[in-house]
């Protein structure tokens, strides 16, 4: 019989930042192919995985807004649309090692994407494919933390894995403080009471109404996101 693992269904976020890797260039192909290999991995395992990708990489509404007579939502429009661009590279990564892989977007790009739709989302997940979820909520003053949140609910995966460039919530700033401390286990109570810079409000609140689990892990240490896939303790947990 198969070996099962803890999750069934994942939903993995990969922020912009993270894809950046350390390069000037918007987008590292060792971070994309890493990211692709250790997918492959667990989708042979059986394992449904859906992801969120970001846009911080490339252009981030907020830090945008107000210069040169940039709304807000215009800002954002841009940034949701760097997201796509995020996840055909990494749609095309993941197809270059056989990954079969659909790119759903939150507003329509049916000349270049899929448009979102839960159940044939879910149907890609039931056949073996990866599906990347793109373009955030499709609305200005939303993060794609919070389309994260959002689609996990909706496909009913049952774990979002944050993957970040840091091991994972720290009591303190680790580059300020040498002595701060790595958090294994957070409430969500505790992550919007002390302010730790997990994710949003809006992000955190939607996992917490629904239950959803949070892990927050370092996706530039090897197999952390296959483990973080398969279940293994790695990063934060952030629950009930
Ligand atoms: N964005 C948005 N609505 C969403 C998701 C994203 O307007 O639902 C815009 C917003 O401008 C954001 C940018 O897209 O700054 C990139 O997303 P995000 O900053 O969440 O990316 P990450 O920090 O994960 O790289």
């Amino acid at each position: 019989s198969m070996p099962s693992y803890k999750w069934q269904r994942v939903l993995l976020k990969v922020s912009g930042e993270a894809l950046a890797g350390d390069r000037l260039q918007n987008i590292d192909p060792k971070v994309t192919m890493a990211i692709a290999r250790e997918v492959a991995a667990v989708t042979r395992l059986g394992i449904e995985v859906a992801i969120v990708v970001g846009g911080g990489n490339i252009f981030r509404g907020s830090s945008w807004a107000g210069s040169s007579g940039l709304d807000r939502s215009s800002a954002d429009y841009i940034g949701m649309l760097a997201t796509v661009m995020n996840a055909i590279f990494l749609q095309a990564t993941m197809e270059s090692i056989g990954i079969p892989t659909r790119v759903q977007t939150a507003f329509r790009m049916s000349e270049v994407a899929e448009p979102y739709i839960r159940r044939r989302a879910v149907r890609h997940l039931e056949k073996g494919r990866v599906v990347i979820f793109a373009a955030g909520t499709g609305n200005p003053f939303f993060t794609t933390d919070t389309a994260a949140a959002l689609r996990c609910a909706e496909i009913n995966a049952e774990v979002l894995l944050k993957a970040t460039n840091v091991d994972g919530v720290y009591d303190d700033d680790p580059r300020q403080n040498p002595n701060a401390r790595l958090l294994e286990t957070l409430t969500y109570q505790e992550v919007t009471s002390k302010d730790l810079s997990v994710m949003d409000m809006t992000a955190i609140t939607l996992c917490q109404e629904n239950n959803i689990p949070v892990v927050v892990f370092n996706l530039t240490k090897p197999d952390n996101i296959s483990k973080a896939i398969k279940g293994e303790r790695v990063g934060t947990l952030i629950g009930g």
